[in-house]
Order: C-alpha cells, then sequence, then structure tokens
C-alpha cells in the first residue's frame, strides 16, 4: 500500500473546492521528521473547539496546556506563544533589556534577531570547542558598560554551564535569558534546566523534538512575571482599557494548544525512541575514522534533539562532500549552524562578528553536520545513515 492515498474531497460540500489530486510520497529521508499523534485522536479536542467557539485569547486548552506543560517539564510558570521566535522578542522586552547582550553566533539566526527587534546590539563570544556552547571563560572580557544581558543557547539539547554564566551575570548585575529552543524536557543534576537564568525560551516548531506545528513559552520564575508577560503577549492590555506596553500578539491559539496538549502524551515514547537511535549512532560511529560525535550529554540529561557530527581534517572527505553525498542518496541532512549567525550580513559590520574573535565556533560551522534523528526512522535508515559515512 503507498503511503498516502490520493484523496479528492467531494466538491459538493465546499464552497471553493479544494483538490488534492497527486498523492504526497516523498521518499527522502530527512534531518528530522514531525512526531504526530494520530489523527483519529485530534478530532475530538476540535468538536470541543467548534462547540465553545473559543479560537484564542487565553480559553480552555491554552490554560490546560500551560498547567500540563508546567507539570510535564518540573516547571512552575509558562506562557505560551505563537512561536519561540517571539517569546524571545518578548522575553527581552519583559526584562526592559537594552544596550549590548553577550551571545553566541552559534545558533539558529532567531536568537540575534531576538536583540534587533529590541534596538539592542549583539556581542558575540566564541563557543566551548567540546560543548559548542557559549564559553563562559569568554563573556567576562566582551562586558562593556552597556551591557545589559546575557543570552546563551542550550544548543542541541545540551546543557550550558548554568552555574559558571549565572557567577558572571551575579557579578556584573546581568539578567541571564536562555534561548532554550533544542531544550525540551533536559534535566540536569537538580531538575529542569529551563529553571535557569532569569528567563528561558521554548521553541514547538514542527522541527523541534516536541511540536505544536508552530509554538513555543517563557518559563517564568513567579507568577507576577508571568502575568506581566501575558499582558505583553496580548498588545499590553491589562484590562479592557489600560494598556500598559508596546506589546505584540504573541498568543497561542486553542487549535495549537489543544494539539500540544495531545502531544504531551505521546511524547515520553518519542523521546525513548531518538535516545535509542542515539545510541545505536555511537555505536556504529565510534571506529569511524574522522569522524567525531558531538558532546555525549549523558543518560538522563539529554533529548536527543539532534545529532551533529564533527567531520575532521582525517576524514577522506570534506564536509560539504559527505553533505553532497548525503543528497545523492536522498537523505537531507543539515548543516546546522553553518553559516554561523555572525556571518549574516545585518550582523557582520559589528567587531565582535569577526572570524578572529570566534576561532572555536568558525572551525564547527565548517565541520558540523547534522545526520537524521527523529523517532520514525528504523534501525535500517540508522544503518543506511552510517554507510554512507563508512564507505567514504
Ligand atoms: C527554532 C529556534 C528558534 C526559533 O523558534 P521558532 O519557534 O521557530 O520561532 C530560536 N532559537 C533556536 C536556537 C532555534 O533552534
Amino acid at each position: 500500500m503507498p503511503l498516502l492515498q490520493p484523496h479528492v474531497l467531494p466538491e459538493e460540500t465546499l464552497s471553493h473546492p479544494i483538490r488534492i489530486v497527486e498523492p504526497i510520497v516523498d521518499e527522502r529521508m530527512y534531518v528530522t521528521q514531525p512526531h504526530l499523534a494520530p489523527l483519529a485522536e485530534f478530532i475530538p479536542y476540535l468538536e470541543k473547539i467548534w462547540q465553545s467557539k473559543v479560537l484564542t485569547n487565553g480559553g480552555p486548552f491554552h490554560q490546560q496546556f500551560e498547567k500540563a506543560l508546567c507539570e510535564y517539564l518540573g516547571v512552575k510558570h509558562l506562557a505560551l506563544f505563537t512561536n519561540g521566535t517571539l517569546a524571545l522578542v518578548t522575553a527581552l522586552q519583559a526584562l526592559r533589556i537594552t544596550g549590548e547582550v553577550i551571545t553566541t553566533p552559534y545558533s539558529f539566526v532567531a536568537t540575534a534577531h531576538s536583540l534587533l527587534w529590541n534596538g539592542i546590539k549583539p556581542v558575540f563570544v566564541d563557543v566551548d570547542p567540546h560543548t559548542l556552547n557559549l564559553d563562559p571563560a569568554k563573556i567576562e572580557a566582551a562586558i562593556t558598560p552597556q551591557t545589559t544581558a546575557i543570552m546563551p543557547v542550550h544548543c542541541y539539547g545540551h546543557p550550558c554551564d548554568v552555574e559558571a554564566i549565572q557567577k558572571i551575570a551575579d557579578n556584573y548585575n546581568l539578567k541571564v535569558i536562555y534561548d532554550a529552543a533544542h531544550a525540551f524536557g533536559v534535566q540536569t543534576g537538580n531538575g529542569s534546566v529551563l529553571q535557569h537564568g532569569d528567563l528561558s525560551v521554548l521553541s514547538f516548531h514542527a522541527t523541534k523534538v516536541f511540536n505544536t506545528f508552530e509554538g513555543g513559552a517563557i518559563i517564568c520564575p513567579d507568577a507576577k512575571t508571568k502575568q506581566h508577560i501575558d499582558h505583553l503577549k496580548n498588545f499590553g492590555y491589562v484590562d479592557e482599557v489600560t494598556v500598559v506596553a508596546s506589546g505584540i500578539n504573541g498568543k497561542m491559539s486553542e487549535i495549537n494548544a489543544a494539539f500540544g496538549l495531545l502531544q504531551l502524551k505521546h511524547i515520553d515514547v518519542a523521546l525513548a525512541r531518538r535516545k535509542e537511535i542515539d545510541a545505536r549512532y555511537r555505536t556504529l560511529l565510534r571506529d569511524v575514522p574522522g569522524v567525531r560525535c558531538v558532546n555525549d550529554a549523558g543518560e538522563k540529561t539529554a533529548n536527543y534533539s539532534y545529532f551533529p557530527i564533527l567531520v575532521e581534517n582525517d576524514y577522506p572527505l570534506s564536509r560539504d562532500a559527505l553533505y553532497q553525498k548525503f543528497r545523492d542518496h536522498e537523505i537531507i541532512v543539515r548543516r546546522y549552524f553553518y553559516p554561523l549567525i555572525s556571518e549574516f550580513p545585518m550582523y557582520r559590520g559589528t567587531p565582535s562578528a569577526h572570524r578572529d574573535n570566534l576561532p572555536a565556533a568558525s572551525e564547527a560551522a565548517l565541520k558540523v553536520l547534522c545526520i537524521p534523528i527523529h523517532p520514525g526512522m528504523s534501525d535500517e535508515d540508522v544503518e543506511r545513515v552510517v554507510d554512507i559515512i563508512a564507505s567514504a
């Protein structure tokens, strides 16, 4: 049976007939594939929304999903958002961050874009060559009288050195906002990694470990901060007649919240399968010369959101030749993170963006390849990927 049957909607039921004539069949293997709860399980949620006609503005599913996520993640307060980027933008606004913010160039571009949206100057600091997270030892030298905050990323879901970063923040009276877009469900020794810093921001984008199609959240330390953020994501409205800030529309809709609630029931199975795939890759790649797996994050803490490898100089092919070889075999791998954020035109001009300031990040960007990892992969898929690497 083909994966998907051609599907034609009956014309008479639609005022604007939509015809999906071609079956959507894509044999390629991607770096990730969204994990989706069974469609049949979602229908009752939709029926509830159609009955209540509450579509957004903090409706019942929004409230339930916030509560369920707090419990699942082991955090006290959280505000849902339309996406992770608007959550980052709002987190900075909530803490009234201005001037300069220290951040990593080795991330998705939204990290630094959220600073520009607030009129803040990003100051790039290099990463640790082993963890690929912001290097705490390099932060102090980048602090100026204009510095107000640090925005690190838990890259690939591997926790930053949160203690060292907090110590610097305390010494210099800086705020810390974690871009935790990769860090859903990640635990450190004493609970959720999301409890660290002043605020942490999650993304539930389709490509992330846990998705609501699009979505995001800010983890807040207390009810007062959450309430303020709830105002900011609703245009700054406090009540019917009071607007306290130039807030944005960042509210998650009831459809996304309902879907998130359902997705949460299936996430543990998905994470368990990711863990198996991660372990299989590490075993199979152990003896392949010239290839280094980034960061074995340890049993308890990881969410296995990505599987980055570094293609070293003694590997027979260049990183980009291997990337192309994968494509030739219909396997779509990604170079996360290449180019560095600091290489894009809107960032290139600042002195901190210069390659000489960012040797470890620059090297990683040239060596890294994220190979497929998602719960839909079979053991044979994993072996196929490894064969391509091992047969060079
Ligand atoms: C995905 C991602 C974002 C943006 O999240 P969206 O929900 O897509 O807006 C921000 N930072 C990092 C590191 C990401 O990977």
